[in-house]
Formats: C-alpha cells, sequence, structure tokens
C-alpha cells in the first residue's frame, strides 16, 4: 500500500491524499475510513471531511460510490489505480487533523483510507512538505518508522499494517526537538505552537516519572523510540495515548519558564497529563480489553472496563509524581483530594455505575450536556479513586505483601505481553486470586454498583485524616487544607449552582439536583442579571455568598433566551462535598510502614 499525503493548501486547511493500491479487489475496491479514533470513545465519523474523492487508472476517471456514511466502492478494475481526495482539517484537537500556515497535524484515522481485503498490507507513506518559502523550515515529528527520510525530515515513512499506519500522528511545523534517554532508548519532546518553555527542563523532570512506570512494569514495553508530541495553545488541556508516541495540548502559561523552578499546579498538571499518557504503553496500548483486540472502527465498542484501562491509569498518573519524587506526600493527597471533591460534587455517582459509565462512554460521558453532574459519573475520577481503594486494601488484606502494582505485573506478563485482549469480569478474578481471597463484593457494589467508596478508613490504615467539608468559595475544589471548621463553613449559604462568566455574562453552567436554585426554576444557559435588584458580577456573586445566611430568600433577574424572569431563590446550607487530606505525623510503625510502601518510588535505586 502506498500513501503520499501534502498539506497542500494550508490556508484553506486542506491536505491533499492519494493512495496507490496495485492489486484492487477485481469485484470493485471498497474503501473507508474509521468511525471513531482508539483512546476516545465516540463515533466521529472522520468522512465527513473527505471532499472529493476521485479514483484515476490509466489516466482514466473510474466510477466512485458511496456505500454508507464512511465506505465507498471503486467501478471495478483489474491493474494499478489511484485515489485522490482532499481533507478538510480544522479541528484543533489531539483527535483528528488541523492544518494552518503555522503547522499541519494529523492522525491516520482522519486522513488514510483503509483498502479493504488489504488491512494487514505493510504501508509506505511519502511525507511531503508544503509548497512555499514560507515552510522551508518546517520538520516533520512521528513515530511512524523512516524508510527513506532524515531524522524529523519530509520522504518515505513505512508502518507494518493499516492498524499500524493509524497509531502514528504527525506533526509538521518549525519545532526543536529535545531528547532524554532511558535504559538506552531514546526519548523526544516536540513542542509547536508560540510558547517560550524551559523545554530541557520538563525533558529533566519527566524523565524519573517515566522511569517510574518502567520499574512498576519491570522493563520497557519494547524498544522502538518514544515521542511526545505537544501543541502549546492559549488554553486548552488534552492528551491522546499511541503505542510509540502521544500527541498533547496544553496551554502556554502551564509550562515553565527558563529562570524560574517552581513547580506550578499547572506545570504538575502537565507533567501528570504526560505521565498518564506514557502508563497507556502498557495499560490500554497492550493490556487492552478483548473487544479492543482487534479494534472495529467501524462501530462503537462496548466494554465496562474503561475503570481499569483510564482509571487505573488515572490513578497512577498522580501516585508516580510522589514515588518518582516530583512532589511531597502532602501534594499528592491535596491531588487526590481534589479528584474525591471532583466525584463527590456530582450526584449522577448514585445513579450511573462506573462500569455503566465506560459502557455508555460514547453517548454519555463523551457527550456530555448541562445535566451530566445530575446524570454520569465518570470512569477516570471514580475509576481512579476505586484503583487506589483496591490498593490500599491489597496492601492491607495481605499485610503488605501484595498491591495494585502486583496486578499491573501480572496483566502485563499475562495479557499485555501475551497479546491477550482482557475479558470482561477478568480483571476481578485477577484481584481476588492477588488478595488472596474473594473480592467480588467488593466490585457488586463499588463498580457495577453505585456506593461511595469507604475511603476514609482505607487512608486510616496509611495515616492519612480524610475531611468532608463545605466549600469556603466557588474556586474551592479541596485540597486546599482550610483552616476553618465544618461548623463555620456550614454557615456559608448555598444556592447549588455553578455559573461561568463568559464575555461579561454571568451564565449558569450547572444546576445541581434538589438544590435551591433548580427549585426556584433556575436552568442551566440563563443569564444572571440582578440579585435584589443589583447587578451581578463573577466576583459580586462569591462575595454575595459568603455574607449571606441560610433560610435567606433572594430575589434573582435571569435571562432565558431573550426573556427576562423573576425567580424567588431560598438559600440552603451547603453540602459537605469537598475534601482535605491531611497527612498525620507521627502514628504507629505499621501505619507508617503501609503508607511508606505505598508512596515510595519502586525504581531499584529509589
Ligand atoms: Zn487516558
Amino acid at each position: 500500500m502506498f500513501y503520499l499525503i501534502v498539506p497542500s493548501r494550508p490556508e484553506a486547511h486542506i491536505f491533499t491524499v492519494t493512495c496507490r493500491i496495485s492489486d484492487p479487489d477485481k469485484q470493485g475496491q471498497i474503501v473507508s475510513l474509521p468511525c471513531w479514533i482508539p483512546g476516545s470513545y465516540m463515533i466521529r465519523e472522520f468522512a465527513k471531511n473527505i471532499i472529493q474523492l476521485r479514483a484515476k487508472a490509466d489516466d482514466r476517471e473510474l466510477w466512485v460510490s458511496r456505500l454508507d456514511k464512511s465506505s465507498w466502492k471503486i467501478e471495478p478494475f483489474s491493474g494499478e489505480i489511484e485515489l485522490i481526495y482532499d481533507v478538510y482539517a480544522w479541528d484543533l484537537s489531539v483527535r483528528s487533523a488541523h492544518l494552518d500556515t503555522d503547522h499541519a497535524y494529523f492522525n491516520g484515522t482522519s486522513v488514510f483510507l483503509k483498502v479493504h481485503g488489504k488491512e494487514d498490507e505493510a504501508c509506505l507513506v511519502d511525507l511531503q512538505r508544503p509548497k512555499g518559502v514560507k515552510y522551508r523550515d518546517w520538520k516533520v515529528a512521528t513515530s511512524m518508522p523512516r524508510q527513506d527520510a532524515q531524522r524529523y525530515g519530509f520522504g518515505l515513512y513505512r508502518a507494518d499494517n493499516y492498524d499500524d499506519l493509524i497509531d502514528h500522528p504527525v506533526e509538521m511545523a518549525e519545532f526543536t526537538p529535545h531528547c532524554f534517554d532511558m535504559h538506552g532508548i531514546a526519548h523526544s519532546m516536540v513542542f509547536t505552537g508560540k510558547q517560550s518553555a524551559d523545554l530541557e527542563r520538563i525533558c529533566r523532570d519527566l524523565k524519573p516519572i517515566c522511569e517510574e512506570h518502567v520499574a512498576l512494569f519491570g522493563e520497557l514495553p519494547d524498544s522502538d523510540p518514544y515521542l511526545f508530541m505537544t501543541m502549546v495553545v492559549g488554553d486548552g488541556y488534552g492528551g491522546l495515548e499511541h503505542k510509540a508516541s502521544t500527541s498533547l495540548i496544553c496551554s502556554r502559561d502551564d509550562l515553565p519558564v527558563p529562570g524560574k523552578q517552581e513547580l506550578s499546579d499547572g506545570y504538575l498538571g502537565f507533567l501528570g497529563l504526560c505521565s498518564h499518557e506514557y502508563f497507556h504503553r502498557w495499560n490500554v496500548k497492550r493490556i487492552k480489553p478483548a473487544v479492543f483486540s482487534p479494534y472495529d472502527l467501524s462501530r462503537e465498542a462496548y466494554t465496562r472496563q474503561l475503570w481499569a484501562f483510564e482509571g487505573i491509569t488515572s490513578y497512577y498518573d498522580d501516585l508516580s509524581l510522589v514515588r518518582s519524587g516530583t512532589i511531597s506526600a502532602q501534594r499528592y493527597l491535596d491531588l487526590v483530594a481534589k479528584t474525591i471533591t471532583r466525584v463527590m460534587r456530582g450526584s449522577g455517582r448514585l445513579k450511573q455505575s462506573v462500569a455503566d459509565s465506560s459502557f455508555d462512554a460514547w453517548t454519555k460521558f463523551y457527550r456530555q450536556d448541562e445535566n451530566a453532574p445530575n446524570a454520569i459519573v465518570s470512569y477516570y475520577t471514580k475509576g481512579s479513586l476505586i484503583a487506589l481503594a483496591l490498593d490500599l486494601s491489597l496492601r492491607l488484606l495481605t499485610h503488605g505483601a501484595k498491591s495494585l502494582d502486583d496486578l499491573m505485573r501480572r496483566l502485563w506478563w499475562d495479557y499485555g505481553k501475551a497479546l491477550q485482549g482482557v475479558a470482561e469480569g477478568e480483571i476481578e478474578l485477577l484481584v481476588s486470586e492477588i488478595a488472596g481471597q474473594d473480592m467480588s463484593d467488593f466490585f457488586t457494589r463499588f463498580l457495577y454498583g453505585t456506593e461511595d467508596l469507604p475511603l476514609a478508613e482505607l487512608f486510616e490504615s496509611v495515616g492519612v485524616k480524610m475531611i468532608l467539608r463545605p466549600a469556603e468559595s466557588s474556586k474551592d475544589n479541596g485540597g486546599s487544607n482550610s483552616k476553618k471548621s465544618i461548623t463555620e463553613l456550614l454557615k456559608r449559604a448555598d444556592w447549588g449552582a455553578r455559573v461561568s462568566d463568559s464575555q461579561g455574562e454571568v451564565r449558569v453552567v450547572t444546576v445541581f439536583e434538589h438544590g435551591a436554585a433548580q427549585q426556584a426554576g433556575l436552568s442551566a444557559g440563563d443569564v444572571l442579571v440582578a440579585i435584589d435588584g443589583l447587578k451581578v458580577t463573577p466576583s459580586g456573586l462569591d462575595s454575595f455568598f459568603s455574607r449571606a445566611y441560610v433560610g435567606q430568600s433572594i430575589e434573582v433577574h435571569a435571562f432565558r433566551r431573550d426573556e427576562l424572569r423573576v425567580f424567588q431563590v431560598t438559600l440552603q446550607s451547603p453540602p459537605l462535598d469537598t475534601c482535605d487530606l491531611l497527612l498525620q505525623e507521627g502514628g504507629d510503625d505499621t501505619v507508617v510502614a503501609r503508607r511508606n510502601a505505598w508512596l515510595t518510588s519502586v525504581r531499584p535505586s529509589g
């Protein structure tokens, strides 16, 4: 298989792709584009961005007919045929493709047609530079192996088969690569977009975190070089995992600047994101649900196991920050406290199980509406708390002999390395085996059921005190170790809604179930005008609530669409939905030893 791709009209966001098929199906070659991209569980119908697909042979146009939203059939022909098509690329995310005069980015799922019947054939890919002096300094970043190209150069690349072809996203732009070495394998970092970050520091900081993952699994998954590709934007956050690379998007202000050594919350978030995607090298790229082995990208692939692939990964992404010595134990606990707060703030957790959240990811988690906090739970956040609870439970039950690390090694050896998909329910059985006792009750209650995890008592077993209290302000997301007493915080009146400040408008974004705002009839989307006759501003709202009292009745003027409405809201006492975790100094030796075993590096030298 041969593909040629060129950012032919960057100003119009158009890639032009040529796909050459030397021996097409004589009954008429069928080609298609995936409906979704592995790692992002939503039907995206990438074929919608294909413009004008033409087929040619011997300088003659062949007839092309549509079969469905993602597939085409070419007129029967014996002999080489060429498909030529444009792809519109204007989605600035890690999941599809984006092209302008500053850079070109694409995932294979957005641009490379699958040639049916030839999915297993090796592919050659010619990556071409756009025409014009403006682009003469562009380079290429991709984990796709080079066939005939300089390092970071345009030219010929290769992939083993179609699945491999679509697992190497490509970035073309001006950039200076930075590298670090791990166990003799090159790890490169490429940042594109406007930035002036301390890139060498990022490499230095990231290496011990990645080493923690290697030490946990006992080895690198393979000897291929690895690439972190980051698009730097004004405001963005996200990542997508691949076998030999990851695509990331981050906010400019989150990156560290030269000459400063502080570890800001934003930078810690970026390191956590890199850590997350690197952990996926094992967990989901190689250890994967049976239903993903192989992927059927033409329709939804349902699994109840995303808690393990995203939740466990989310647990270890932050745990490796403390294990590697990047942050202190207390700062790690503050991160966990924020996750607990996020889970506690949605009553959806009492209605949807994490297993169902995984199953319904396609229509619910990935397509959240304003009612999501009242209706669903996240398999990332509650999934990571299930992983945490399992880790602490295993350590308790086996007197420190076993932990979640043992589960991950077992999954790596018996499934990841053995190329064996993990069947539904199999992880639960492995946990019971490692615990030396039946753990099905745990999964029935917390994974398949909607009970809150017994975190307070588990934290006690490692000398950590868990506190659930009301928020201090609308900006308090937990993990802030409030000095105020719960009695004092309970006096702060609450109205059960969240607002956003966009273009000077204060807009209601979430109305919590059974909260005062909902009872009064306010809805998401309403634009607040005045409270008790005074204009509403975002900062004014917070100070209003800090002075208001429980039981007070307020008059709220708000626009719903273009209609002015008046609501009488009776303020309530605030919910205990904000978490602090406090490290208890001292304590008995068993507790301290258990905590150290949990938070200390698993690297041989650590
Ligand atoms: Zn993930």
